[in-house]
């Protein structure tokens, strides 16, 4: 079977690991900090905060930038569940707006929309949450500019985009970012997340919020959380930061050699990579003219691991149903139908790439 993901865990990372459990220091400590200050230099960013997931990197950034109950924030039903259950946790609302069907990522002009529609309402639109989907950085510079002319925060929900950039320019340093180190995920330290900023203020409330808003041991000025990082994560962190570089090299080759198979099959359309943009293929979604379900089947019985990232959009989620959610967000819900994810990791061999596309060619039409 050819996974759909692989962690790349060598020697560098096991031995990491041992001197931690060699040391003593399991908990925050030294190599959090010695992680955190790399992962910054990587995304150039003045500072990084390391937490225990993406989920908790997004829930405390949101705190930090301050919305809370009554406030509505735009984001994209096309994503992880954690992106829009982030703001749930601040008490806050999502608000949710079409994608764009080339990149799949938040479409700046259906924000719009629906900014201007919810404070016609009444209601408290005070930050956007584009998350830079699959890989490929949403259009930023549009983002930025929705933002300037209506006075919102912003938040990059880049838990799929480490090293994804824009004309060299990073995932996570256009605003205040968010970063997975999921197994799946590009780079991992088994669970882990990590917070990015230019905003001192804002680092500075998150590494409150992420250890029981105590500065001083045993000092609490705020309610803060269990949310930090173990030194034995970050350890593996920095080993796997190290190959990040080389293993994005391969991401992008193999997609390469993906598209330029089934880019003229007519029940198969490839990932799009915008001009400037850098597409760090943390997945590789090709969106299936005809029966998608199927596909994922016929290609399980050939040994090939597939994913549907995602089957549901959050709109259409129980949980969402059940709060009143019952927006129409019709390319949100095409992409739901259609896309199905291919390997792409650096786990790869060439074999396993023509079996791929061996298979995807011979996919009924
Ligand atoms: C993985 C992911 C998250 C959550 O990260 P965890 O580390 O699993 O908590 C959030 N948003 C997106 C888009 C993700 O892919």
């Amino acid at each position: 079977m050819i996974p759909i993901a692989r962690p790349m865990i060598g020697e560098e990372e096991k031995a990491a690991v041992l001197a931690v459990l060699e040391s003593g220091q399991l908990a925050q400590g030294e190599q959090v900090a010695r992680f955190e200050e790399a992962f910054a230099r990587f995304c150039g960013v003045r500072y990084a905060v390391a937490t225990s997931s993406g989920t908790t990197a997004l829930h405390i950034a949101l705190l930090a930038l301050g919305i809370g109950p009554g406030d509505e924030v735009l984001t994209t039903p096309f994503t992880f569940i954690a992106s829009a259950n982030a703001i749930l946790f601040c008490g806050a609302r999502p608000a949710f707006c079409d994608i764009q069907p080339d990149t799949f990522n938040l479409d700046p002009e259906s924000a719009e929309a629906v900014l201007r529609r919810r404070r016609a309402q009444g209601k408290r639109v005070r930050a956007i949450l584009p998350v830079h989907l699959f890989g490929h950085l949403c259009d930023m510079p549009a983002i930025l500019d929705l933002a300037a002319r209506y006075d919102l925060l912003v938040l990059e929900d880049a838990c799929q985009s480490h090293g994804a950039a824009l004309d060299g320019k990073k995932a996570g340093s256009f605003a205040t970012g968010c970063f997975s180190f999921y197994p799946t995920k590009n780079i991992t330290t088994g669970e882990g997340g990590m917070i990015t900023t230019d905003d001192e203020a804002i680092a500075e409330r998150c590494r409150l919020l992420r250890d029981h808003g105590q500065r001083r041991r045993y000092h609490h000025e705020t309610l803060g959380y269990n949310f930090r990082m173990t030194n034995i994560a970050a350890a593996i962190g920095l080993a796997q930061l190290e190959k990040l570089p080389r293993h994005t090299e391969m991401r992008i080759r193999n997609a390469a050699y993906l598209t330029a198979h089934l880019k003229d099959l007519p029940h198969v359309i490839p990932p799009t990579v915008r001009p400037g943009y850098t597409h760090v293929f943390h997945q590789y979604t090709v969106r299936i003219r005809g029966d998608r379900d199927r596909a994922v089947e016929e290609l399980r019985n050939r040994g090939i691991g597939t994913g549907v990232y995602y089957p549901l959009p959050v709109h259409h989620q129980p949980l969402y149903r059940q709060m009143g959610y019952d927006d129409s967000l019709p390319e949100a819900e095409r992409a739901c139908r259609e896309v199905l994810s291919l390997p792409v990791h650096p786990a790869l061999s060439q074999e396993d790439l023509k079996t791929i596309v061996e298979a995807v060619a011979s996919l009924p039409t």
